[in-house]
């Protein structure tokens, strides 16, 4: 098969379109022959090598991706070739605590895929049957595929970690990024009101678009968290919304309501931060940690996504062998939504 694929860590230039051996499934995984894979940050990271993950070469990079099933391994009977899936990226042990509990996505064992095992820049990848969710008949592989990082990210740290309630507030930093206009879209559809901020005016654009209540340019606004607090009428928020640390990380506390939540699910602007305990004690705020989503939760939003409740955001689409120009427009770090392969079948 085809499948774009690297050697050694270093700039887009290291990705070539070549072929590999194609995959054969193991007892209870299946074949998928994918049609759409989308790219995110860390697929640069480990292309870089700054991971930190163990793999093996040549690595196929590629977190998201969604297709028809074309072989089944032994055993497989809830799935049929001509199935279309997405796959979820969390490959998880099916036996550790967290497994069993439900909670899969911390299970002890988990290896994601374009990570710890072979990716979505591919024709093809085995996967275990279960990981493969049904699609709704009306949601296409690109939607899929563009939605199982954004959406079950920012749907777990919400809905699943956070407990968001109608009426409340949210400030979002960096609404640009693709968890972040997914979270943008969870808090309109919960009956949220949304303070978005970015670092260019067509992003904040496409937020008010999409729903956003305010928005602010954090470029050209010399205090945004003064700007927060006269939107709220010196009110404040009740939840912040974190993809990126440092500063927004820190001066948040500033205009959070008591019994605020402070979500954190990515640190790149500061991974280790000041942190003041007199304010987040004295206004019982809660520091909400969030990481990935279970497979229950990933086949929730693929069903709203299927009722229109939620709808990606598609920035870009490239062609499987333009891997390498779609990780350098995603490096520029100027694109409202995902960034998407298109695997011809
Ligand atoms: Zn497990």
């Amino acid at each position: 098969m085809k499948a774009i694929l690297f050697d050694t860590f270093g700039g887009p230039e290291v990705l070539r379109y070549g072929d590999i051996a194609d995959p054969t499934p193991g007892p209870g995984e299946v074949i998928v022959d994918l049609r759409a894979a989308s790219l995110n940050h860390v697929d640069i990271d480990v292309r870089d090598g700054v991971s930190r993950f163990d793999f093996a070469m040549p690595h196929i990079l590629g977190v998201e991706g969604a297709g028809v099933v074309s072989e089944l391994g032994a055993g497989v009977t809830d799935l049929a070739v001509g199935d279309r899936v997405a796959v979820s990226y969390i490959r998880t042990c099916g036996h550790c605590e967290w497994c069993k509990r439900g909670q899969d996505n911390l299970c002890e064992n988990r290896r994601l895929f374009g990570e710890h095992i072979p990716g979505t820049y591919a024709e093809r990848m085995a996967a275990p049957a279960n990981h493969c969710l049904p699609l709704p008949e009306n949601v296409s592989f690109a939607d899929a595929a563009a939605s199982l990082v954004a959406f079950g990210t920012a749907w777990h740290a919400l809905v699943g970690r956070a407990q968001l309630q109608v009426g409340e507030t949210v400030l979002i930093h960096s609404i640009g990024s693709g968890v972040a206009s997914a979270a943008l879209q969870i808090c309109k559809a919960a009956g949220a009101q949304v303070i978005g901020t970015a670092s260019t005016d067509a992003k904040l654009a496409r937020a008010t678009a999409d729903g956003a209540d305010h928005v602010i340019n954090y470029r050209n606004d010399a205090d945004i968290y003064a700007t927060i607090q006269d939107l709220t009428k010196g009110r404040g928020v009740d939840v912040v919304f974190d993809v990126v640390g440092g500063e927004a990380f820190t001066k948040s506390m500033f205009v959070m309501r008591p019994y605020g939540r402070l979500i954190s699910i990515g640190a790149h602007a500061g991974e280790v931060v000041p942190f003041d305990i007199i304010e987040f004690f004295r206004r019982h705020i809660s520091y909400i940690s969030s990481h990935t989503q279970t497979r229950d939760e990933l086949t929730r939003v693929l069903r709203l996504i299927g009722l229109g409740t939620f709808s990606p955001r598609v920035h870009s689409s490239y062609s499987l062998r333009e891997a390498s120009k779609a990780q350098a427009e995603l490096a520029t770090r100027t694109n409202y939504g995902k960034i998407m392969l298109d695997i011809p079948g």
